[in-house]
């Protein structure tokens, strides 16, 4: 048996979606990306949403765009990928890390003890899909007059009491790489429901370039217009940040199917939860509610970690680890400060094959493993 970690679910309806876009010759940013934009609008329920060619560059964009002064500060979780806090280093401000909760989201006490009058904004992750406590956090940050940003690369946007994830602060994030809950090779959206904030993100997303305002520079051109129409005028600096048609095509079959992946998912979970609800030492690293959440990751605290990884792998099983603590990283050294929550659960806690192609016969199997390890080990 050879289980993977993580696997984009694709089959002939992306396959045949890139057919047609290879039909047309026209693979960059095109018609598809516009179709793919609508139809995420219509999907989350927002004004807004730019596809990019990564959550990365969403999230670098999202905190540009807010156009923050040099060396202020960003709240940042310290137990989320490297994205979240490397946006806050290309914007040239500073990463103040707010320890994790028990829930391993961010924890709303450190967020208060760790904010100071220069912070501006905060980025929330909802980790593995589990909902931070915006409840708490949001009012918290629009009395403080913090913007919002929300990375929400492990979650699919579901509802959050009432709610979307990636629509309760000023600017939501999403990622499409090909491990997230739904792909496009690599990719990423920008979204949010005010107008101004991605005013300019057509021209970021594209070194500069407005196609649009072309029109408004014909104005002072005072030439023949007729022979203008590849004029086009930089205003600011942008990025090559934009998705292209391929992806888009890709991700617009994609979409079609959230439902479908969603109830896979919690299926998974569900057979997971019940699998293990017995043992002692090994249990789910929060309470999963798959019914009412998506979930990207599966994750169970273990103090054996180390064993357990080495004696999983032994039976063909692979694992994770999600995250080494940012506070950790060399990178981030000059920003450490005091996150011992994260750094002291992180070294209990194993994410477990969580994709949609997994069979109740591997999940079955996996969960066989962690009974003899239990028995074994423990
Ligand atoms: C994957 C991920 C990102 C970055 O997304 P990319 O599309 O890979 O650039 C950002 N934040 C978190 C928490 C992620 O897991």
């Amino acid at each position: 048996m050879k289980i993977r970690l993580f696997k984009p679910s694709l089959d002939n309806k992306e396959l045949g979606a890139v057919k047609k876009v290879f039909n047309k010759s026209w693979i960059g940013m095109g018609n598809e990306v516009n179709t793919f934009e609508n139809n995420w609008k219509k999907y989350l329920g927002c004004k807004h949403a730019y596809a990019l060619n990564s959550g990365t560059a969403a999230l670098h964009l999202a905190l540009k765009t807010l156009n923050f002064k040099k060396n202020q500060k960003v709240l940042v979780p310290s137990l989320t990928f490297a994205s979240s806090a490397t946006c806050i280093l290309y914007n040239q401000l500073k990463p103040v890390f707010v320890d994790t909760n028990q829930n391993y989201t961010m924890c709303f006490d450190d967020l208060k003890k760790k904010y100071t009058k220069d912070c501006v904004a905060i980025i929330i992750v909802h980790y593995a899909g589990n909902p931070a406590e915006l409840e708490k956090i949001i009012p918290w940050a629009r009395k403080k007059k913090l913007k919002v940003i929300e990375d929400c690369a492990h979650t699919d946007g579901s509802y959050y009491k009432g709610k979307r994830l990636g629509l309760w602060g000023d600017i939501g994030c999403f990622s499409f790489e090909e491990k997230k809950i739904l792909t496009t090779g690599d990719g990423g959206m920008i979204c949010s429901n005010n107008k101004n904030v991605l005013k300019n993100i057509k021209s970021e997303r594209w070194v500069g370039i407005d196609k649009n305002n072309w029109k408004s520079a014909l104005n002072y051109l005072k030439k023949n217009k007729d022979a203008y129409h590849w004029f086009y005028e930089i205003n600011h600096l942008g990025y090559k940040y934009n998705m292209n048609d391929l992806s888009a095509s890709i991700g617009i079959e994609q979409l079609k199917k959230i439902k479908k992946f969603r109830i896979k998912r919690r299926n998974i979970i569900n057979r997971y939860k019940n699998g293990i609800k017995s043992l002692k030492n090994i249990k789910p690293i929060f309470n999963y509610n798959p019914n009412k959440y998506t979930y990207w990751l599966f994750a169970i605290s273990c103090e054996r970690r180390d064993e357990l990884i080495i004696f999983l792998k032994s039976k063909g099983i692979a694992t994770g680890c999600h995250y080494t603590p940012l506070t950790s990283q060399p990178l981030f050294k000059k920003y450490k400060n005091n996150c011992n929550t994260s750094e002291k659960i992180m070294n209990k806690t194993i994410t477990l094959p969580l994709h949609l192609d997994l069979s109740d016969r591997e999940i079955d199997y996996i969960v066989a493993q962690l009974k003899k390890f239990e028995k074994t080990y423990f």
